[in-house]
């Protein structure tokens, strides 16, 4: 599995990114020149101007830069008791995970994106169902053991946190003061991811205690779930949402906890209990047997007890951004 950590690097690399910048422009218009040789009295390593030469001059659609990355392939990195050496830019990066490879690190002027491939432990074997039902409105994930019958609900904090950063950006537009929205917008992405770490890391660890294979809707479904969709708070929220169902399936595979995904047809519908379609009104469900359950608890249950469609991983697990998490 390959994953990308952010990290701040800590350097000024101001003085290499403009050089990057040109070097994109000259191999935009110089798309038969593209050798470090005709780029050397710019004065990158040819190590690095070489990527750039060839992401941008190869790259048929490209025909504007705009911010360029600096690219160190596997090559020009060294690896020593937990730092990250970059010799081409004297730079060091503490960096403490264990890893089969570092396929690449790109920086820019804060973060470096380290790319490791990362070996996936075998799964172990299973002796319940989680069921995790993710909303983007109330609790962000309720989880439903199927054996026990335990529920937990995670994440109540995160649409207070939504609505709270909604209301500072409107008031900021208002005053046309866009780049202070721009920075807001930043602070309350970092304070959902952050969020979203603890809630996915509660759910794999509530899984390995359990030794419960962790069962979810199908994440295709999810984008055009009725359920979600219907919702206005829905395009306010997905990206969080979507980054909370990433966040888990990763740390399920670095924990060997299978991941399986079911049809989110029925999940919210029908009564966990007997199985007949009930009435959901917001967050309150009623069956015509008489059961009454808080709708995303009944859905949990629904998702753990359901037979799931064997969906396995879909592609996408090959580029799970792991980010800055070093819970
Ligand atoms: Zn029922």
């Amino acid at each position: 599995m390959i994953l990308t950590y952010k990290v701040k690097h800590g350097k000024k690399l101001d003085k290499e990114l403009s050089i990057a910048k040109k070097i994109a422009e000259f191999a935009l218009n110089n798309r038969d020149k593209l050798s470090s040789k005709h780029v050397t009295h710019l004065g990158l390593k040819s190590v690095i101007a070489n990527q750039i030469l060839r992401k941008y001059g190869r790259n048929k659609k490209a025909n504007t830069v705009k911010s360029v990355k600096l690219t160190i392939p596997n090559q020009g990195i060294k690896y020593q008791a937990g730092v990250i050496n970059i010799p081409s830019l004297k730079l060091f990066i503490p960096f403490n995970k264990s890893f089969q490879k570092i396929n690449q690190i790109e920086l820019d002027k804060l973060f470096a994106y380290i790319s490791i491939t990362v070996s996936e432990p075998p799964t172990i074997k299973i002796k319940t169902h989680i069921g995790v039902d993710l909303n983007t409105t109330g609790h962000c994930a309720v989880v439903a053991i199927r054996e026990t019958g335990k529920v937990l609900k995670l994440g109540k904090k995160a649409e207070h946190i939504h609505r709270k950063y909604k209301n500072i950006r409107k008031n900021l537009q208002k005053k046309r003061l866009y780049k202070v929205v721009k920075k807001i917008k930043n602070r309350e992405s970092r304070i959902v991811r952050d969020l979203n770490h603890k809630i996915s890391k509660s759910i794999i660890s509530l899984a390995v205690k359990e030794k419960g294979g962790i069962q979810m809707e199908k994440l295709q479904g999810m984008r055009d779930n009725k359920k979600h969709r219907k919702s206005f708070k829905y395009a306010l929220n997905s990206w969080s949402f979507y980054q909370l169902a990433k966040f888990v399936e990763y740390k399920a595979l670095l924990a060997g906890i299978p991941v399986t995904y079911i049809e989110p047809a029925y999940t919210s519908k029908c009564c966990s209990r007997c199985g007949q379609i009930g009435e959901r009104n917001d967050k309150y469900f009623k069956c015509p047997c008489g059961h009454v359950e808080h709708a995303d608890v009944n859905a949990a249950f629904n998702i753990a007890f359901l037979s799931p469609s064997i969906v396995q991983l879909q592609e996408e697990k090959s580029f799970l951004q792991a980010e800055s998490d070093t819970r």
